[in-house]
């Protein structure tokens, strides 16, 4: 990787803790993080826990459990936006001050009329401005209930983005609302009642130093209103972030990817014996490319990952193809990492308890090849650990009375041999040449006796990693 000098880069992910985290929010935060990580910047961590109603601590320790699972590490937070309402209050109290923000007492009732008239006009439906000072304008005496507060956007004019992934986007001032920033609240501090939700993101990125607002394209209609109220804070010559709206992900009907189509949280996935480097390898080039590259690790997508070859289009998921991803993954990773993984899948069988890591490592290099999970995995390496139910039909098809005397002998030399593959393969041949089978005859019957199955890969390598007892009782059940 190219080395860059620390810059002043950083990016967030800001999930709402409503629910596990999402495949979508996942991608999101694996932009965000390389992004960050490629320019040796910072990545930070933020809770979006207005929805008081919907946001759970379970929610936030499942994010969390996700993020560490897939290695996307933050330097800063978490953050939690219920901690921060007083620094929102203060912010919409000085821009009430300078005039940026103004109290609106219309009512639901009002406000329905407005627009119903405005729709019978042939109109947009859209605030109208009434409680809005300007220069010789007379409003109306407050009445008693709680206003709301607005921001007062521009009139006239637009706003214009370069988006990182979308290219140049522009919307007309007259298009947007002048937006609540605070609910009504007879009861709130200051007469300021909760401040919502576009507002507090506004504060956040700017208070944190946001450079880079890396995140879904569900929230391209909030970007022009919260760059006009970052333009108000900062004021003309404030910088304001560079934004990226990354697409949706599909599932394979061309529907938003949801629940509908299987697992869509990112835990169900550890789960389910997916690595967390192919969960990334796979999520990254779901909307981003490097060339022809396919599979890589995350050092690769943080020297790669610059910003651009970012697809503007939707992405679809294929499980097959992370399926792919994962056996490719396996099958490079370290034996005695996957062995501890792997020892997790069995633990919660009840096998393998007290097993020894060089053995299960032993196990894991002979299986993983022919490997799409780790949960593949554990079925393979279950029958060192209980006696495998063997299918009567693989019996009788491959265990024939004929070959007996052939097991017989094999289980008398297995007694004896030194139990290494060499012997065993060597006491193997033996049988083969005293009885005249072949090995289709003899290999079958002692993988389904000892394995439960009639494929596998090399016996004497499988049958190595048995302790010889166990193969011998096997072989000896017939
Ligand atoms: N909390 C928002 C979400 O979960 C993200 C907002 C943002 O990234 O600005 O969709």
């Amino acid at each position: 990787m190219t080395q860059t000098k620390p810059s002043t880069v950083r990016t967030r992910i800001a999930p709402s803790p409503t629910g596990f985290l999402h495949l979508g929010t996942a991608r999101t935060a694996l932009f965000a993080w390389a992004y960050a990580r490629h320019h040796r910047g910072q990545f930070v961590l933020r809770i979006e826990d207005t929805d008081l109603q919907r946001s759970t601590q379970e929610a936030v320790e499942q994010i969390i459990a996700s993020l560490r699972w897939l290695g996307l590490d933050w330097d800063e937070g978490p953050h939690y936006q219920t901690r921060r309402m007083a620094r929102y209050r203060e912010v919409i109290q000085r821009m009430l001050a300078d005039g940026r923000a103004y109290r609106c007492w219309a009512t639901p009732e009002e406000l329905d009329a407005m627009r119903e008239a405005q729709r019978a006009r042939g109109e947009k439906p859209r605030y109208d401005g009434r409680w809005r000072p300007a220069p010789g304008k007379t409003l109306p005496p407050p009445p008693a209930h709680a206003p709301v507060i607005r921001f007062a956007n521009p009139i006239g004019g637009s706003v214009r983005w370069d988006d990182m992934v979308k290219g140049p986007i522009a919307f007309a001032n007259d298009e947007l609302d002048d937006l609540v920033i605070a609910r009504a609240d007879a009861e709130a501090p200051d007469g300021i009642g909760t401040p919502t939700y576009n507002f507090c993101v506004v504060v956040d990125d700017l208070d944190m130093g946001i450079t880079h607002v890396i995140r879904g394209d569900d929230h391209v209609n909030n970007t022009p209103r919260q760059i006009n109220i970052l333009r108000a804070l900062v004021g003309p010559d404030g910088a304001l972030p560079v934004y990226g709206h990354v697409p949706m992900i599909l599932g394979p009907d061309g529907d938003k990817l949801s629940k509908r189509h299987g697992a869509v949280s990112a835990l169900q996935y550890r789960d389910e014996g997916y690595l967390p480097e192919a969960m990334l390898n796979y999520l990254a080039r779901l909307g981003w490319s490097h060339g022809d590259d396919e599979l890589f690790g995350p050092e690769q997508i943080v020297a790669w990952f610059d910003g651009t070859h970012l697809s503007g289009s939707a992405a679809q998921w294929d499980a097959a193809k992370l399926g792919w991803v994962n056996a490719q993954h396996l099958k490079r990773a370290d034996d005695a990492r996957l062995a501890a993984l792997v020892a997790g899948h069995l633990h919660a069988r009840g096998q393998a308890q007290g097993a020894d890591p060089a053995r299960l490592a032993a196990m894991c290099a002979l299986f993983k090849d022919r490997c799409t999970t780790l949960v593949e995995l554990a079925d393979w390496l279950g029958m060192y650990f209980v006696e495998p139910a063997r299918a009567e039909a693989d019996l009788a098809h491959h265990v024939p009375p004929t070959i007996r005397p052939a097991l017989e002998d094999l289980r008398g030399r297995l007694a004896e041999v030194e139990w290494t593959p060499g012997a065993i393969g060597a006491a193997f041949k033996q049988v083969l040449a005293a009885h005249a089978l072949k090995m289709p005859q003899l290999a079958p019957a002692l993988r389904v006796l000892v394995c439960g199955r009639a494929a596998t890969p090399s016996i004497d390598a499988v049958l190595a990693l048995f302790d010889r007892q166990t193969v011998l009782a096997r072989l000896r059940s017939v």
